[in-house]
């Protein structure tokens, strides 16, 4: 074990554990700037637990129904070595693939183990590449970098070499109906893509390969109109690839930001925790609730200590650099003098103002 994951390992002691996924990835680049969530998702915190813990539980998060109908989707789609995938590839995409071998990487032998798992991957893909072999890995466990700690990370099925090059393929069970899917769930899907194109050039490149041979194409494959058939298409990743990767390489190292913490700091549950969480920095804004388990908690601090944050980029940014919101009401009914930094918008603010008194008055 490095330095730095023992050091994180200390500083999660016993927390309840979740893993980093594509998922949780895509939504970090969502707010890359949040300290709190970069900390907690490096030490691998179950943010829900923790945020029980503080008396702010999630209220919202995948229902268990929509769970089990996306393993079932899964399952179905892969059953049988792929078949059902193979034949979509060939029949919709009509992709010619003419011989593929098909590899359950879920575990190795009795090996559930990361490092394990992730070992095998390398050396069946490192294979599939010296002999351009036609393969579906079902279940690859790659590794990518997040802010200088390792994340695992599990695809659906990676990469079928298709003309000598590597798919990411990503089941979703959302509908495609007369050929058009809902585009917020396809978009979540394909930054998730985007995610695990970056980890397996990662891979590659750890290799010594080529990061060309894996595709900025993904496979999406859902459910057909209101049935549980398959259809499959393929999702270019480029944009979603260039901004991932910007963001990614934007977070600060997480040894930085573990020098944060107070000294001797868990993220152990039990009287300090509370202490801990709010003496890490946060980017508290109004998307948090659709991505972070952490939302209801910093919202409430947020709203605590009158951060303009509670009020959405948008409002900050018009706000210009003022960040109470008793500052802001201040400067609008005239009881603060602005700075002449703030002159501008403090004009604004009182016009603003005048005009809500006449409406309402
Ligand atoms: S909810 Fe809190 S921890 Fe999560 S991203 Fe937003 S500010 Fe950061």
């Amino acid at each position: 074990m490095n330095d730095l994951a023992a050091r994180l390992d200390r500083v999660r002691d016993d927390a309840p554990t979740c893993r980093h996924n594509a998922r949780t990835i895509a939504a970090l680049t969502t707010n890359p700037g949040c300290v709190r969530r970069a900390l907690l998702d490096a030490a691998s915190v179950d943010k829900a637990a923790i945020a029980r813990e503080l008396g702010h539980p999630p209220q919202f998060g995948q229902s268990q129904f929509a769970i089990t109908r996306g393993n079932t989707f899964e399952a179905m789609v892969k059953a049988n070595g792929c078949a059902e995938l193979l034949a979509l590839l060939r029949d919709t995409l009509g992709l010619s693939i003419p011989e593929v071998g098909y590899v359950d990487l879920n575990t190795v032998g009795d090996n559930a183990s990361n490092v394990v798992r992730h070992q095998r991957t390398r050396q069946l893909l490192g294979r599939a590449i010296r002999d351009h072999e036609a393969t579906l890995f079902d279940h690859p466990l790659l590794r990518l970098d997040i802010a200088g700690a390792p994340a695992y990370l599990e695809p659906d099925v990676v990469a079928v070499q298709i003309d000598g090059l590597f798919h990411v393929i990503e089941i979703k069970s959302f509908p495609v109906i007369d050929e058009q899917a809902d585009p917020t769930q396809v978009a979540t899907a394909a930054k998730q893509s985007a995610v695990y194109v970056l980890a397996l050039r990662q891979l590659f490149a750890e290799l010594g390969e080529s990061q060309e041979l894996v595709s900025h194409k993904a496979i999406l494959v859902c459910a057909r109109d209101f049935t549980n058939r398959p259809t499959a298409a393929m999702v270019d990743l480029r944009k979603q690839l260039a901004v991932v990767s910007r963001q990614l390489s934007r977070m600060t190292s997480i040894e930085n930001l573990l020098e944060l913490l107070p000294p001797g700091a868990t993220f152990a549950p039990g009287p300090e925790l509370g202490d801990t969480i709010a003496a890490i920095p946060a980017r508290y804004a109004p998307d948090c609730m659709s991505h972070c388990d952490l939302a209801f908690a910093c919202r409430a601090e947020a709203r605590a200590a009158g951060s303009v944050d509670a009020l959405g980029r948008g409002v900050c940014d018009d706000l210009g650099g003022i960040d109470s919101v008793g500052t802001a009401l201040g400067l609008a009914d005239g009881s603060f003098a602005p700075g002449p930094e703030h002159a501008d918008i403090a004009a604004i603010l009182r016009a603003a103002h005048r005009l809500r008194l006449e409406i309402a008055g």
